[in-house]
């Protein structure tokens, strides 16, 4: 196992100094790839921390241009960004390398589909959910299953959020719904607090730390949900189906 350099302890000494973490799991951050699908709101925020973290690989993955009303709660991103309506996974990869130089950042600038995403994920150690598409949702599902990669969901409308991390002999999506809904409401329908934007990245960043370093065993169970105006939370069970089509190796959101 390689060690850290000197540079590497002094700049995440702090994290190195967690007792989940300690040099062994820095190596391993430092050693990780995760794929950002989406880097709106979840997807900054999430990708500011992993930047920060110093996960050697990130992989930023979105079709879309930066305008002004993502200013509110995607927080990469500055007026001059909307202004000139770049690419977000160009933005994005620009601000994580501002962050932190040392990193390997690949931007792609298109839509996971049923085509191309087992290309696009292909070497990834997890998968991180930035999107609002729910369809897009089960293709991710399973590419984390078919390909044994942990995908750890994450969701916010309103001030509500969920999260959900998805491996290996874990209940995944289709274990929950079987199917996507025929329509769903997103932060252009009904709006989004940035402040749990932020709450849930947290807990996503937090899952896919566990998996660079190896400790899927500590992955969180069951869905989380919280609403940070009611100040609720709630952990809700879910278990494995045995009918579940994704989980048996039938893979019918991927062409
Ligand atoms: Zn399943």
């Amino acid at each position: 196992m390689s060690e850290l350099t000197p540079y590497q302890a002094d700049r995440y000494s702090r994290q190195v100094l967690c007792e989940h973490v300690c040099e062994a799991g820095q190596t391993d951050i430092c050693g990780g790839h995760v794929a950002l699908v989406g880097v709106g709101a979840i997807g900054s925020a999430a990708l500011n921390m992993l930047a920060r973290a110093g996960v050697g690989t990130l992989t930023l993955i979105d079709p879309d241009r930066i305008e002004l009303s993502n200013l509110q709660r995607q927080t990469l991103y500055v007026e001059a960004d909307a202004e000139a309506g770049e690419p977000k996974a160009e933005a994005a990869a620009r601000g994580a390398l501002a962050i932190n130089s040392t990193l390997c950042v690949r931007p792609v600038v298109a839509r996971v589909d049923g085509a191309n995403a087992e290309e696009l994920l292909e070497g990834v150690d997890v998968i991180v959910d930035g999107i609002d598409d729910f369809r897009a949702r089960y293709i991710l599902n399973d590419v984390a299953c078919k390909m044994g990669i942990p995908y750890i969901y994450g969701a916010v409308l309103g001030s509500f959020g969920v999260t959900m991390s998805i491996a290996p002999g874990k209940p995944c999506l289709q274990c929950l719904f079987p199917e996507p809904p025929e329509s769903w409401d997103t932060a252009a329908t009904r709006g989004v607090l940035a402040a749990v934007v932020n709450t849930v990245a947290s807990l996503q960043v937090v899952e896919a730390l566990k998996v660079l370093m190896g400790r899927t065993e500590d992955l969180a169970e069951g869905m989380f949900q919280i609403d940070v105006w009611d100040r609720t939370v709630d952990v809700v069970e879910i278990a494995r189906q045995e009918d579940c089509p994704s989980c048996a190796g039938a893979y019918k959101f991927l062409a």
